[in-house]
């Protein structure tokens, strides 16, 4: 999902991208996967300061969440992307 390479299935990782925490499900349109070196560099930050940081991963992240994530799920990432200081 954020760099957009291609893996096999077992060196993928499942990400939330509504954190469980925030009131996220496990429900597929808030699930992605990862693979290992993306999710380590993710590792505990929120996801929009994540995409803020890494543009490859923004780039990726919108351009393959459109297809599958909740609607308002992605809304709420971008939303927080552009609430955030110094992005872009
Ligand atoms: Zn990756």
């Amino acid at each position: 999902m954020y760099c957009g390479e291609r893996f096999e299935p077992d060196a993928l990782t499942v990400d939330h991208v509504q954190p469980r925490i925030r009131g996220g499900d496990r429900s597929g349109g808030n699930l992605v996967t990862a693979c290992g070196a993306c999710n380590a560099r993710k590792g505990a930050s929120p996801l929009a300061h994540f995409l803020r940081d890494d543009i490859v991963a923004r780039t990726h992240f919108f351009a393959l969440a459109a297809k599958h994530v909740w609607p308002r799920i992605l809304r709420s990432v971008a939303d927080e992307l552009d609430r955030l200081p110094g992005q872009r």
